[in-house]
């Protein structure tokens, strides 16, 4: 009666990877690895498919932000400021 279902199992499909592959110079490397070995460039952790995730960069997006913020306000106080 009491039959598990192999829902569970479908749950836990993390697939095993001894390796992955960085995202930006296509190179093999351990999974637990957290920088690409060949490009230096760091990497998250694997996906389903063996690729390793791109890590967000947030130092290069705060400095995007920062930029766009300082265009604005320049904007402001050049044409738009009285
Ligand atoms: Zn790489």
């Amino acid at each position: 009666m009491a039959r598990k279902k192999d829902s569970a199992a479908k749950k836990v499909e993390t697939k095993i990877f001894t390796v992955k592959k960085c995202p930006y110079c296509y190179m093999y490397m351990a999974v637990k690895d957290m920088q690409c070995k060949a490009c230096g460039k760091r990497v998250g952790v694997v996906d389903s498919s063996g690729w390793a995730r791109k890590v967000m960069d947030w130092q290069a997006y705060l400095g995007a932000i920062v930029a766009v913020v300082m265009f604005l306000a320049f904007y402001w106080w050049a044409f738009l400021a009285k």
